[in-house]
């Protein structure tokens, strides 16, 4: 028997003050919208810090008979609006700091939508593809149960994030249910439907992008039949993001995936690009397109660009060179704080990821409202609601915007920030 443990991964070396830090990136945006609230600085405070981190130790046995040791977080970042919500990624750069930051992103997303829930974040650091299915259910289940203590209904609800799914979300709630010896589908969303998901759960972040992209063209005088569309990351988000803005009638003119990247000025076909790359693992070499790299997608020639992958692609060195007069940010913190003011000072109109992003967990609402009340609605029913929040949301930040002269990213910081301080201090502090 051997016990492997896991190296910390890239953002341990980088320093806690630097541009790639993710949780730094997230308090100086809202350290920024903060100092515009005029925040007490008690609400401050405690708006600045995590609730809650748990820091688990998830033991495997492996395929070949050995054991390895990973390690997971289970972050809550701040709880006074309701549960805390979101997702669980698996990846071998996942670190404290990143799951700090997507926890306190959850609680402003959330916010911003007017979804009532709190903030949080799971990871464990794990390469999924390095593993086999009876491997990745096995560490699910022991992190599930090693969390087990601060999740629930009530509590904390998990959700897929980058590198999990449906079928992650059936071990969890299987997991769980074996614990409390009954079924509770509500504890974790993004299930696989018939086992207590929502129809257009899968497809909600992607459709997200679509709502509050129609927006942003209004705003910018775009016409989307006619416009250049980038793509970077084909995954969940990404993936449909480009089908439902191709079905839309603009072009997408490149795509990328870990693997690298595809351009095609005269618009690519998303639906035989989704085949292509099921059956070859990815967009690398769709016949039609010249290749580009993965760092060169970014700065593509094109209208829109939606990163839809993780954090810290657009970024000082290459802020500039982005060509996209609307950003569309499917992924968590594509874009670092130094970015920001490049892209703001070209006049780029960032439609940010707080607001951009938050289809999916705008519909994991309706599918833990659905399991709770134990009646699921048509998926029209299901996108109609996206439609409404997701379009109040984009007028409601972009008002914001308006109103106090500042960028759209700092406009939603500002709203959901506003919003949670609110009810903070509507409900008192416990003393
Ligand atoms: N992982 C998604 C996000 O970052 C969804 C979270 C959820 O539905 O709870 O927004």
């Amino acid at each position: 028997m051997s016990v492997t443990s896991h190296d910390p991964g890239p953002y341990a070396g980088v320093g806690p003050q630097s541009e790639f830090n993710p949780y730094e990136a997230m308090l100086d945006r809202f350290e920024q919208a903060a100092k515009r609230l005029k925040l007490d600085p008690g609400v401050y405070d405690i708006l600045k810090s995590t609730d809650r981190e748990l820091t688990v130790s998830v033991p495997c046995l492996m395929d070949d008979g050995s054991y390895r040791v990973f390690r997971g977080y289970r972050v809550q970042h701040n709880l006074a609006v309701g549960p805390a919500k979101g997702g669980i990624r698996f990846a071998p750069d996942v670190t404290l700091d990143e799951v700090r930051a997507l926890a306190a992103w959850m609680t402003w997303k959330c916010a911003v939508v007017g979804v009532p829930f709190g903030g949080a974040k799971g990871g464990v650091v794990c390469d999924p593809k390095a593993l086999s299915i009876g491997e990745v259910e096995r560490i699910t289940r022991r992190y599930t149960a090693a969390i087990m203590d601060i999740i629930g209904p009530e509590r904390d609800v998990p959700a897929p994030d980058v590198n999990t799914n449906e079928q992650v979300m059936a071990w969890i709630m299987d997991t769980y249910s074996m614990h409390v010896r009954h079924t509770v589908t509500a504890v974790v969303t993004g299930k696989p439907v018939g086992l207590g998901g929502s129809l257009g759960r899968r497809e909600a972040t992607g459709r997200g992008v679509l709502f509050v992209l129609r927006e942003a063209a209004k705003v910018r005088n775009l016409d989307l039949t006619n416009a250049k569309v980038v793509v970077q990351g084909f995954g969940n988000v990404g993936g449909i993001g480009a089908e439902l803005i191709h079905a839309e009638g603009a072009k997408i003119v490149g795509v990328s995936d870990i693997e690298g990247g595809i351009h095609c000025e005269a618009g690519l076909d998303i639906p035989k690009l989704i085949e292509w790359s099921k059956e070859h693992g990815s967009v690398v070499g769709f016949p039609g397109a010249d290749a580009v790299g993965k760092e060169e997608i970014v700065e593509l020639p094109c209208d829109v660009l939606v990163p839809a992958a993780t954090e810290n692609v657009i970024r000082q060195s290459n802020a500039d060179q982005v060509k996209a007069s609307i950003i569309v940010e499917g992924a968590n913190g594509p874009t670092t704080a130094r970015a920001d003011e490049i892209l703001q000072e070209k006049g780029v109109f960032v439609v940010p990821d707080i607001l951009a992003n938050a289809g999916g967990v705008t519909v994991s609402y309706l599918e833990w409202v659905q399991d709770r009340m134990g009646y699921f609605w048509e998926e029209d029913e299901v996108n109609r609601r996206l439609g409404i929040v997701m379009r109040r949301a984009f007028h409601e930040v972009h008002e914001m915007a308006e109103k106090h002269d500042v960028g759209m990213r700092i406009a939603a910081y500002m709203l959901g920030i506003d919003r949670v301080a609110t009810f903070m201090s509507k409900r008192g502090i416990y003393a």
